[in-house]
């Protein structure tokens, strides 16, 4: 009798391979779909090799059956594909990781398809697709936590140009209550990272900012210098919409005293129902799963044909 044999493998056996690589620690994860996650776990960003080391570890049990990687990489990371230094980080504080890869070892490993982004495109695709950036024309998503950081979509499209947004890095007009301390970034001193990421929090009042009472000025000033951003954004990409994730900005009532503050600094430009309403600053949908979601998606999107 003659048995016919499908050689397409079974669904089950398809698995996406996510690497979400933050500054301090990297989220791995392997999946069925973006929504369907078969196994994670989480690897402390120390030198290059042991990282890679550790990322690989993790997914060698599934080698056979990962058919594509999506990396989504804190920055600045080199992403045009045509250049010699595709996905290599490019001039980062941390030590030691100027000019490491995420890509390459994925690769060299495994021969398969390997799409890249920013940690912040990745969460933004992903709040675009199933959370809070449904719908938006121009979406954003910005983190605040070890640093900032933010994503910028178009119809669902990150933009990229020279390299990718650097919104962490923009400019801030520091109030005349924030005395005594340089800002933190080693490159600009007084860049957003540099004035209101959680490093910059603790060096000027010794603690985060969901330990300081209530009405402590530091929530005042955090809120207005991510205010000042927002409205920058707002006033520079048209934004629709910006959801504001990471470590920071899970303290209460910010999200709100952020749009309070960048109404203030629009100073009654683009007024109309966008900006005035509550759900144009939110927090993520999809939490602190924004970047490996949105890697997993990278990673199926690696894996069509007609790429
Ligand atoms: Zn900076």
């Amino acid at each position: 009798m003659f048995i016919s044999h499908t050689f397409k493998r079974p669904d089950e056996d398809r698995l996406y391979g996510a690497i979400e690589a933050g500054g301090t620690k990297v989220n791995v994860a392997v999946g069925r779909s973006a929504t369907d996650i078969v196994a994670t776990d989480r690897i402390e960003t120390g030198t290059p090799t042991a990282t890679i080391e550790g990322i690989l570890g993790f997914f060698e049990e599934y080698r056979v059956k990962i058919l594509s990687f999506g990396v989504a990489s804190f920055g600045p990371v080199r992403l045009d594909r045509t250049a010699s230094d595709w996905g290599r980080l490019i001039a980062t504080p941390k030590l030691g990781w100027t000019g490491a890869s995420f890509v390459q070892p994925l690769i060299d490993a495994y021969a398969i398809p390997v799409e890249l982004e920013t940690d912040v495109s990745a969460a933004a695709i992903a709040e675009y697709q199933f959370g809070a950036l449904r719908g938006s024309r121009c979406g954003i998503y910005l983190t605040v936590g070890t640093g900032i950081g933010g994503g910028i979509v178009i119809d669902g499209v990150p933009v990229r140009g020279n390299l990718h947004p650097e919104i962490g890095h923009i400019r801030i007009s520091r109030g005349a209550a924030d005395t005594g301390f340089s800002g933190s970034c080693p490159y600009h001193g007084d860049c957003l990272e540099g004035l209101a990421s959680g490093p910059a929090i603790e060096r000027r009042w010794g603690t985060s900012l969901d330990r300081l009472p209530e009405d402590h000025q530091a929530h005042r000033i955090i809120a207005d210098y991510l205010g000042q951003a927002c409205a920058t954004l707002a006033l520079t990409m048209s934004a629709d919409r910006i959801v504001i994730g990471g470590g920071v900005s899970k303290v209460a009532g910010l999200h709100r005293a952020i749009a309070n503050r960048m109404r203030y600094w629009l100073g009654g430009y683009l007024d109309g129902p966008t900006i005035r309403n509550d759900t144009f600053i939110v927090a993520p949908d999809l939490s602190d799963r924004a970047g490996i979601t949105g890697a997993l998606l990278l990673a199926q999107r690696a894996d069509l044909p007609d790429r």
